[in-house]
């Protein structure tokens, strides 16, 4: 697990950025399918115990005011609320995973699906590399709703991104906001992918060394980012236009 430096806590104006970008991330993944009426993204404030995530409902009709902070004991401090019942798995995931800063929990159809099979995700596809060290799946998968539970999910998670919980839905990490989302979109994309190939071969994972994660694509996804919030219709080609850095300028998108 990659080890990182105690940030400077975040200023104001960077915990409203983080917000934005939070209801842009819900836009996107509502948009792909990964996220319905139920579900949550939630983002780490740098430097503090605390995090955002959207309040109890379609986190597609959130707006940043409407975003709450949360400490890792999961009670929220600010925002008008309610928060979902399931916070604790974010929580218990930035009290023990410091490369993390976004968690998504959601009840994605086809990735509940593989989840349910013996041989779980094969990562035998371009979308499933970045999981190739392996999506666990958690068995005691009802609602996890308190801390001891969330704490056994995360063991049972350790240094992974992603983990099905069985017959429930996914929990998927990431760096940032959208490389969370967008690992969440390949997750799904490769369940799908992975259900439709098994009804007419067997398959095996890919291999070649291109596999893995590019850490580097997640925590600035200068391609991906853009594309997904003009199809979604999120901003303007002129603020997307805008918004765009390429790798080399070490900005988030
Ligand atoms: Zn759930």
């Amino acid at each position: 697990m990659a080890k990182i430096q105690n940030p400077k806590a975040a200023s104001q104006t960077q915990i409203q950025d983080l917000k934005r970008r939070l209801v842009d991330g819900l836009q996107v993944i509502t948009g792909e399918g990964v996220l319905s009426g139920s579900g949550h993204l939630s983002a780490r404030i740098p430097g503090t115990e605390t995090f955002l995530i959207n309040p109890r409902f379609a986190g597609v009709l959130a707006d940043p005011k409407d975003i709450c902070t949360v400490n890792f004991d999961a009670k929220r401090i600010a925002g008008k609320g309610p928060i979902p019942s399931e916070t604790v798995i974010h929580a218990a995931i930035y009290r023990a995973r410091p490369d993390v800063g976004s968690v998504i929990h959601c009840h994605a159809r086809y990735s509940i699906l593989v989840g349910l099979l013996d041989s779980g995700l094969i990562p035998f596809n371009r979308e499933a590399r970045i999981f190739s060290d392996g999506v666990p799946v958690f068995l005691d998968s009802r609602g996890i709703n308190g801390m001891a539970h969330a704490e056994r999910m995360v063991a049972n998670l350790g240094p992974h991104h992603a983990t099905f919980l069985r017959g429930h839905g996914i929990v998927v990490t990431g760096p940032g906001i959208e490389g969370a989302c967008i690992s969440a979109i390949q997750l799904e994309r490769a369940c799908q992918d992975q259900l439709l190939m098994m009804s007419v071969t067997e398959l095996k994972p890919l291999d070649d060394k291109g596999r893995g994660r590019n850490q580097a694509r997640l925590e600035n996804p200068y391609r991906a980012w853009p594309f997904l919030l003009y199809m979604h219709k999120v901003k303007s080609k002129a603020q997307i236009r805008a918004g765009i850095r390429t790798l080399d300028e070490g900005k988030h998108y």
